[in-house]
């Protein structure tokens, strides 16, 4: 099979048949089932889907509401394609932007193709403007030049999906998890974007804190996940060495004085004292987290998990 659709919704019943009919249209070249995975709608969507299932229509149901990137997640364990793609069940993503994506990953040897809503048709301050920032925000971090990192619409070859875990709220760096994995060839494509017809966005403003909070969680997992105390320790010996010699500062200017026999200020007269006493205390409490990170990514199963390309 080339393709396998994956389509993550929640509350999207209206627009379920328009997008299958739109798929069907754009995709007539390939073969191709589309999964969709509903997340615990509660509108009716799974009748919806039901009554469209056949052979290469499948369906996974959630109990409950997890979110978009566990959806993901079950979408990407059922793919059978050599070709993965998502997309949103909106309708505000379009489906005749995947041949092209599909021939640039084929015939260009990417492993990734990500959308660019560059002309985006959603709220201006509510999501254009943030989505900016974080978009800047993210290249930098990642150092993967996309403009659109969140983008809904993707293609991946079927190995990087199965390689990859998402987890949590971590839809939003598919492409950075996939670059920590080894699969480095990203590209991006301009596509289409519409307004939302149906239903309401299920994402608010929130989406940017809680983003850059997952976005520094990455950033730290990728570089010192597997040897926290790399991290943790070098703080702690700054802050420590800060803390000792201010320390030592304060000692000498005390004993100085007192034999030249000159009154002196008490030690903890001074603002000094109190950085001193801080900055001694933050570095043990900061090895202390190095020690116990150093536990916890011990213990971890994935400790040892290498991503092999090749063997001989
Ligand atoms: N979605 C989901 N689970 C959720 C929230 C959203 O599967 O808990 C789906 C939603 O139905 C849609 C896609 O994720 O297919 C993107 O959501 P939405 O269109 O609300 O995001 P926006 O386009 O506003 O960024
Ligand atoms: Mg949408």
């Amino acid at each position: 099979m080339d393709l396998s659709i994956i389509i993550p919704l929640y509350n999207e019943a209206e627009s379920l048949p328009e997008l299958k009919a739109w798929i069907d249209r754009s995709l007539k070249d390939f073969s191709y089932e589309i999964i969709f995975v509903d997340d615990g709608s509660t509108d009716g969507s799974w009748e919806v889907i039901r009554e469209m299932a056949d052979k290469n229509v499948r369906g996974i149901r959630f109990r409950r509401n997890y979110g978009k990137s566990a959806a993901l997640y079950e979408g990407f364990a059922a793919a059978r394609g050599e070709i993965v793609v998502t997309m949103d069940a909106d309708l505000q993503d379009s489906p005749e932007e995947i041949p092209e994506m599909v021939r640039m990953i084929r015939e260009e040897g990417y492993d990734l193709m990500s959308g660019w809503k560059q002309h985006r048709k959603d709220n201006a301050l509510t999501k254009n403007l943030p989505s900016k920032l974080y978009n800047w925000t993210a290249r930098k971090v990642t150092g993967i030049k996309l403009h659109d990192m969140n983008c809904g619409l993707k293609a991946y070859k079927a190995d990087v999906v199965k390689n990859i875990e998402v987890y949590g709220e971590m839809h939003r760096y598919i492409p950075y998890l996939a670059k920590n994995a080894g699969f480095d060839k990203i590209g991006e494509k301009r596509v289409h974007h519409q307004k939302r017809k149906y239903g309401s966005s299920k994402f608010g403003l929130d989406r940017f804190v809680h983003g850059f909070l997952d976005l520094m969680s990455l950033w730290f997992l990728s570089r010192f996940g597997g040897k926290p105390m790399h991290f943790f320790g070098t703080s702690g010996i700054l802050m420590f060495l800060v803390g000792f010699v201010m320390t030592v500062w304060i000692i000498v200017a005390k004993l100085v004085h007192q034999a030249q026999g000159i009154k002196f200020r008490a030690v903890t007269d001074q603002p000094l004292f109190y950085l001193a006493l801080m900055a001694v205390v933050l570095g043990v409490m900061l090895f202390l987290a190095g020690f116990l990170g150093e536990m916890v990514s011990r213990s971890s199963a994935t400790r040892n998990d290498y991503q092999i390309k090749e063997r001989l």
